[in-house]
């Protein structure tokens, strides 16, 4: 099995909630967000820059273990609007870094 690498640093994690201004799943901007791997580590998931974003305590526990597009179609939110605005953050984030 190969090892797991998670990488996502602190500053990494602040500028992810920084950009998202909010939960990434459902915008609401109340409350501490949590990190939250759109591939579930159960699945293979890591916590690095590309895979985690930040999200609220409803919809993190609400999507658990689910991969992320279906969860989000079965809960009606915009599954397009956001992976477009995740690859666009995720670079922005990694690109500062270099
Ligand atoms: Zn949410």
């Amino acid at each position: 099995m190969a090892k797991v690498v998670h990488d996502l640093t602190d500053a990494q994690w602040s500028a992810l909630v920084d950009a998202w201004g909010g939960c990434a799943y459902c915008g609401v901007k109340a409350g501490r967000l949590q990190k939250d791997c759109m591939l579930p580590v159960s699945r293979g998931g890591r916590y690095t820059i590309m895979n985690v974003v930040p999200t609220c305590g409803t919809c993190n526990a609400s999507k658990w273990n689910a991969e992320v597009t279906g969860w989000m179609r079965r809960r009606k939110l915009d599954e397009r609007a956001f992976l477009m605005r995740q690859v666009e953050i995720a670079k922005a984030v990694a690109a500062r870094e270099r």
